[in-house]
């Protein structure tokens, strides 16, 4: 199963899950640490996130 890094942008933190590639593509992710659904999926640099926003 492919593992996905995400960072939650409600309570900040970084987290990492295990989904199947429909779960994936439903984009039924939620933050384990607050439930919230406000997630990202990063990469291997998190610090890409907020420059890439500028865009
Ligand atoms: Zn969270």
């Amino acid at each position: 199963m492919p593992h996905y890094e995400f960072f939650c942008h409600a309570c900040k933190k970084k987290f990492s899950k295990s989904l199947t590639i429909a779960e994936h593509e439903e984009g039924k992710i939620v933050c384990p640490h607050c439930r919230s659904k406000n997630v990202e999926q990063g990469w291997s640099d998190f610090s890409a996130i907020t420059s890439k926003k500028s865009a």
